[in-house]
């Protein structure tokens, strides 16, 4: 039998009934009835075939043979990082790339590999990022034998998060990240009024949970938000050192619903 839904407008308050406590408390509405069968029903999603394939909703940002996603951040020109063999590896100071499109609440995979071979110095030799609205990096590093400061190591939210433990892999093997990110919301004025978050899985391990940014990422000063759109593109990080990227895929997505 289906449950009557609830159609109570007015705010109903009940007694909690203790005696001598005295305490009021409001009882929850609710827009749905428990298993209420007029709810609207999801979106069909196709999963990818394989583990780390983009879903049907998915935007392909890059799926291994072309830049045609991806703009250089230099005014005018057209990135000219390397593509072969179903990856591309930053050209060493061309300059970072940035998506056409602008996203803002996204789930994205991204898999990447630092150079075989190469522990790296601390933060030289394998160093990109993935710039979230083109300002909230997830840092790319070899951490695999290679010691520098915590919050930024591969899986920190750079200058602000150390991930939850070191999940990496050795130099030069491919390795995912599954980004779930929601974007900050500010008032009319310009402020902050609800930060960014973010939660990332490296090789599927969970190495940020739901993470309150601290605002936009920074070298060496502690981070603040500053006012942005909406929508903004996903920047890769040449960071001077021949890092590779492949498969990479986003997906928009909408609010919680309401029970
Ligand atoms: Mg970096």
């Amino acid at each position: 039998m289906m449950w009557k839904r609830m159609t109570a407008v007015s705010l109903t308050v009940g007694l909690l009934g203790l005696a001598g406590c005295g305490r009021v408390a409001a009882e929850r509405q609710y827009k749905w009835s428990v298993h209420d069968m007029s709810r609207p029903r999801p979106l069909v999603v196709t999963p990818g075939a394989a583990v780390g394939a983009a879903p049907s909703d998915a935007v392909v940002l890059f799926g291994g043979k072309d830049l045609s996603q991806w703009a250089s951040v230099k005014e005018g020109q057209t990135p000219t990082w390397q593509v072969r063999d179903g990856y591309m590896e930053v050209t060493p100071k061309t300059g970072n790339i940035r998506t056409k499109e602008g996203f803002g609440d996204c789930q994205l995979h991204v898999e990447w590999a630092t150079p075989a071979g190469v522990s790296g110095k601390g933060q030289s030799g394998t160093n990109s990022g993935i710039f979230l609205m083109g300002r909230y990096e997830v840092q790319v590093l070899n951490s695999h034998g290679n010691k520098t400061y915590a919050d930024g190591q591969a899986g920190a939210i750079y200058g602000q998060y150390p991930p939850l433990v070191n999940a990496c892999r050795e130099a030069g093997q491919w390795q995912t990240y599954d980004i779930v990110f929601r974007r900050p919301h500010f008032d009319k004025d310009g402020e902050m009024v609800q930060p960014a978050r973010m939660t990332v899985f490296q090789n599927g391990v969970l190495v940020q949970d739901s993470t309150e940014l601290l605002g936009t990422t920074t070298h060496k000063k502690r981070a603040k938000y500053e006012l942005h759109g909406d929508e903004e593109p996903i920047m890769l990080q040449d960071h001077s050192d021949p890092v590779r990227y492949r498969n990479i895929w986003v997906r928009r997505i909408g609010e919680t619903p309401v029970p």
